[in-house]
Protein backbone atom coordinates (compact mmCIF):
# COMPACT_ATOMS: atom_id res chain seq x y z
CA UNK A 1 0.00 0.00 0.00
CA UNK A 2 1.48 3.08 -0.95
CA UNK A 3 0.80 6.64 0.37
CA UNK A 4 0.66 9.66 -1.83
CA UNK A 5 2.93 12.39 -0.74
CA UNK A 6 1.06 15.92 0.53
CA UNK A 7 -2.26 15.67 2.32
CA UNK A 8 -4.34 12.63 3.13
CA UNK A 9 -8.05 13.30 1.77
CA UNK A 10 -9.53 13.43 5.50
CA UNK A 11 -6.37 16.08 6.71
CA UNK A 12 -7.03 18.14 3.39
CA UNK A 13 -10.87 18.49 3.88
CA UNK A 14 -10.12 19.28 7.95
CA UNK A 15 -7.90 22.06 6.60
CA UNK A 16 -9.91 23.38 4.15
CA UNK A 17 -12.87 23.38 6.88
CA UNK A 18 -10.88 24.93 9.67
CA UNK A 19 -9.75 27.62 6.57
CA UNK A 20 -13.44 28.03 5.39
CA UNK A 21 -14.60 28.92 9.35
CA UNK A 22 -11.65 31.26 10.04
CA UNK A 23 -12.93 33.19 6.44
CA UNK A 24 -16.26 33.11 7.29
CA UNK A 25 -15.79 34.63 10.97
CA UNK A 26 -12.81 36.87 9.52
CA UNK A 27 -13.99 38.48 6.27
CA UNK A 28 -17.07 40.15 7.74
CA UNK A 29 -15.20 41.55 10.64
CA UNK A 30 -12.69 42.60 8.39
CA UNK A 31 -15.87 44.37 6.19
CA UNK A 32 -17.66 45.75 9.02
CA UNK A 33 -14.11 47.03 10.82
CA UNK A 34 -13.06 48.48 7.49
CA UNK A 35 -16.95 50.12 7.14
CA UNK A 36 -16.29 51.68 10.70
CA UNK A 37 -13.25 53.06 9.86
CA UNK A 38 -14.86 55.14 6.57
CA UNK A 39 -17.71 56.06 8.75
CA UNK A 40 -15.45 57.67 11.36
CA UNK A 41 -13.15 59.34 8.91
CA UNK A 42 -16.06 61.33 7.23
CA UNK A 43 -17.69 62.31 10.16
CA UNK A 44 -13.73 63.50 11.75
CA UNK A 45 -13.63 65.10 7.76
CA UNK A 46 -17.04 66.87 8.34
CA UNK A 47 -16.36 68.13 11.65
CA UNK A 48 -13.11 69.61 10.60
CA UNK A 49 -14.99 71.35 7.59
CA UNK A 50 -17.88 72.80 10.03
CA UNK A 51 -14.91 74.08 12.47
CA UNK A 52 -13.18 75.86 9.82
CA UNK A 53 -16.34 77.06 8.71
CA UNK A 54 -17.31 78.46 12.18
CA UNK A 55 -13.86 80.15 12.62
CA UNK A 56 -14.06 81.81 9.18
CA UNK A 57 -17.35 82.84 9.56
CA UNK A 58 -17.59 83.21 13.66
CA UNK A 59 -20.62 81.48 13.77
CA UNK A 60 -21.38 78.52 15.25
CA UNK A 61 -21.95 76.69 11.51
CA UNK A 62 -24.04 76.69 8.47
CA UNK A 63 -27.70 76.72 8.20
CA UNK A 64 -27.49 74.08 5.88
CA UNK A 65 -25.36 70.90 6.46
CA UNK A 66 -24.55 70.75 3.12
CA UNK A 67 -23.55 74.63 2.66
CA UNK A 68 -19.87 72.65 3.37
CA UNK A 69 -19.77 71.76 0.24
CA UNK A 70 -20.78 75.12 -1.71
CA UNK A 71 -17.72 76.79 -3.53
CA UNK A 72 -15.68 73.36 -2.43
CA UNK A 73 -14.24 75.86 -0.24
CA UNK A 74 -14.94 73.05 3.02
CA UNK A 75 -16.12 70.21 1.58
CA UNK A 76 -16.15 68.74 -2.16
CA UNK A 77 -19.59 66.99 -1.22
CA UNK A 78 -20.53 65.35 2.19
CA UNK A 79 -19.36 62.13 2.24
CA UNK A 80 -21.36 59.31 2.10
CA UNK A 81 -22.23 57.20 4.88
CA UNK A 82 -23.19 53.28 5.20
CA UNK A 83 -24.44 51.50 7.68
CA UNK A 84 -24.64 47.89 6.56
CA UNK A 85 -27.41 45.69 7.40
CA UNK A 86 -29.95 49.02 8.59
CA UNK A 87 -29.46 51.62 6.28
CA UNK A 88 -28.55 52.31 2.52
CA UNK A 89 -25.54 54.45 2.14
CA UNK A 90 -26.91 58.15 2.38
CA UNK A 91 -25.24 61.58 2.38
CA UNK A 92 -28.79 62.84 3.77
CA UNK A 93 -28.83 65.40 6.78
CA UNK A 94 -31.62 65.15 8.72
CA UNK A 95 -31.97 68.73 11.06
CA UNK A 96 -32.40 67.66 14.85
CA UNK A 97 -34.00 64.69 13.75
CA UNK A 98 -34.60 62.34 16.53
CA UNK A 99 -35.35 59.52 14.18
CA UNK A 100 -32.89 56.47 13.23
CA UNK A 101 -32.50 57.75 9.40
CA UNK A 102 -28.91 56.61 8.64
CA UNK A 103 -26.98 59.69 7.03
CA UNK A 104 -26.02 62.74 8.93
CA UNK A 105 -27.67 64.69 11.62
CA UNK A 106 -27.04 68.50 12.17
CA UNK A 107 -28.73 70.93 14.23
CA UNK A 108 -28.09 75.00 13.32
CA UNK A 109 -31.41 76.02 15.74
CA UNK A 110 -30.17 78.84 18.30
CA UNK A 111 -31.96 76.92 21.16
CA UNK A 112 -30.39 73.83 20.30
CA UNK A 113 -27.28 72.62 22.73
CA UNK A 114 -26.38 70.61 19.48
CA UNK A 115 -26.47 73.51 17.44
CA UNK A 116 -23.44 73.75 15.32
CA UNK A 117 -22.71 69.87 15.29
CA UNK A 118 -22.88 66.96 13.62
CA UNK A 119 -23.33 63.55 13.86
CA UNK A 120 -24.23 59.71 12.30
CA UNK A 121 -27.97 59.87 12.12
CA UNK A 122 -28.26 56.22 13.45
CA UNK A 123 -29.08 54.73 16.66
CA UNK A 124 -27.99 51.06 15.95
CA UNK A 125 -24.92 50.02 16.98
CA UNK A 126 -21.68 48.73 15.21
CA UNK A 127 -19.93 45.96 15.98
CA UNK A 128 -18.38 47.25 19.50
CA UNK A 129 -21.95 47.50 20.39
CA UNK A 130 -21.42 51.33 20.42
CA UNK A 131 -24.21 54.04 19.14
CA UNK A 132 -23.56 55.13 15.69
CA UNK A 133 -24.96 58.38 16.40
CA UNK A 134 -22.69 58.77 20.11
CA UNK A 135 -19.26 59.22 18.21
ZN1 LIG B 1 -29.82 53.16 12.30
Amino acid sequence: MSRRAGFANPEYLLTLTAVAIFLAIAVPRFLQARQRARNLHALAVVREALSRYAADTKTKGPVELSDLAKGGKYLKALPELEIPGHHEPSSEVHPMSSEDTGGWGYSAWPGDPRQGQVWINCTHTDASGRAWNSF
